[in-house]
């Protein structure tokens, strides 16, 4: 992969940088900077060099039109704030404010370029309209840095066809994310867990298959635990089930067993009266959960204290620890315990501890944790996911020699 140390001489060079600046908004509130602050390192690289940096970036889903309440804005001052430096801000993508925004840039000054998906060539399913919206960004610059880990699975044509119009290179975000990612699929160190919850198994089963022959431990929690106790013959009165995975499910038990790799599941749950933070709640064993006084109307919306307690010493015993999927329904406190368990323990990994996924990483900061109590908190969901999977993603793909 072709790295920053790859671009020759800088100073006075536009550089055109993607970003994953979709960050969460309430209003122009942002509620979590998680991304804006991962993506500082990589701009504060290229304003070192005295580059004249032009920052592009998608937010929500807008489709393929200006839509005020996914406007950049609020993401461009946070930047700036974050850098200590005015950030030029441009109310369009590619047309004259972007282009008056560019020209105006000294060497070392910063602009933002508004949302691309304000335009429909940025996520067209027609590789000659991603081409040409690709061509106008592209004019903008001298060279290209490839920084948004969240879209590098994506074929959107700032992320693909504009690595290809420029002389191109990974920015430090996406480096590290790749580096943790290998370390995870390529000789980890063991013992090796991964820790897997969630609301749905079929969300997950490509990372199960990929990575079932390499873990020593896989530990199963969230709303996916009710399919794989169904798998062993358990009711699970009107928890989350996928019936359709049940057969998945007990496909991959067996293969664990033939693999010698040990799935831990819960033996205790917490089940609830009802959805919500006024229900009524009972702690009963995870292969009897009708026999809460709830019956089969009784939901489980966590792993109970019990196996909080075990999941906690399996983890804090190994050396490499991926997790991914909240154990629980943690939005509400009551349901929280398992989550927030298994988070403490990867805080005390002797070793790396790796937390992916976008709810994953809401938890942990919810529930009060910091970035640097872990060895690495993944900005990209979906693409982590997909690289875990041993899938091959296009946005980095073309960052290769
Ligand atoms: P990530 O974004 O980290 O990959 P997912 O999107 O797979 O995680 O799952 C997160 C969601 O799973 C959370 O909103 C959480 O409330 C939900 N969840 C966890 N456990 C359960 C459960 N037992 N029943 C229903 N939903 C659950
Ligand atoms: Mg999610």
């Amino acid at each position: 992969m072709r790295t920053l140390a790859s671009l020759p001489n800088l100073d006075g060079k536009r550089v055109i940088v993607r970003c994953d600046l979709n960050v969460p908004l309430d209003g122009t509130t942002i509620t979590d900077d998680g991304r804006i602050v991962a993506s500082v390192p990589t701009i504060k690289y290229l304003v070192e060099r005295r580059a004249k940096v032009i920052v592009v970036s998608h937010l929500g889903r807008p489709e393929g039109a200006p839509d005020a309440k996914y406007s950049l804005e609020p993401a461009a001052t946070r930047l700036g704030e974050l850098l200590g430096q005015p950030v030029l801000f441009a109310t369009d993508t590619v047309g004259a404010d972007a282009s008056g925004a560019v020209k105006a840039l000294a060497s070392g000054g910063v602009a933002v370029l508004e949302n691309l998906r304000f335009n429909p060539g940025e996520t067209s399913k027609d590789a000659e309209e991603r081409k040409a919206f690709a061509e106008k960004l592209a004019a903008f610059a001298d060279f290209f840095v490839s920084d948004g880990f969240g879209v590098v699975h994506r074929k959107q044509a700032s992320v693909y066809e504009l690595a290809q119009l420029l002389p191109s290179a990974a920015g430090l975000l996406i480096q590290k994310e790749v580096e943790v990612a290998h370390s995870l699929t390529t000789a980890p160190e063991r013992p090796y867990a991964v820790v897997l919850g969630g609301s749905k198994v079929s969300d997950k089963l490509g990372v199960i298959d990929n990575l079932l022959p390499s873990v020593n431990k896989l530990l199963i929690g969230g709303g996916m635990v009710f399919t794989f106790l169904a798998a062993q013959g358990h009711k699970v009165g009107a928890s989350l089930l996928e019936k359709d995975q049940i057969d998945t499910c007990v496909n991959y038990l067996k293969r664990a067993e033939e693999l010698g790799v040990e799935v831990v599941l819960p033996t205790d749950i917490i089940v609830a009266s009802k959805f919500g933070a006024d229900a009524e709640v009972a702690i009963t064993a995870a292969d009897a959960i009708e026999s809460s006084p709830f019956g089969a109307t009784g939901l489980g919306l966590d792993i109970g204290p019990d196996s909080a307690k075990h999941f906690a010493e399996v983890i804090k015993a190994s050396k490499t620890v991926f997790w991914n999927g909240p154990m629980g329904v943690f939005e509400i406190d009551k349901f929280a315990g398992g989550t927030r368990a298994v988070a403490q323990a990867l805080t005390e990994v002797d070793g790396l501890s790796v937390v992916g996924g976008g709810d994953s990483a809401a938890a942990v900061r919810i529930l009060g944790f910091k970035d640097e109590q872990f060895g690495h908190i993944s900005t990209g969901g979906g693409a982590s996911l997909e690289y875990l999977e041993g899938k091959s993603l296009p946005g980095l793909e073309v960052l290769n020699d």
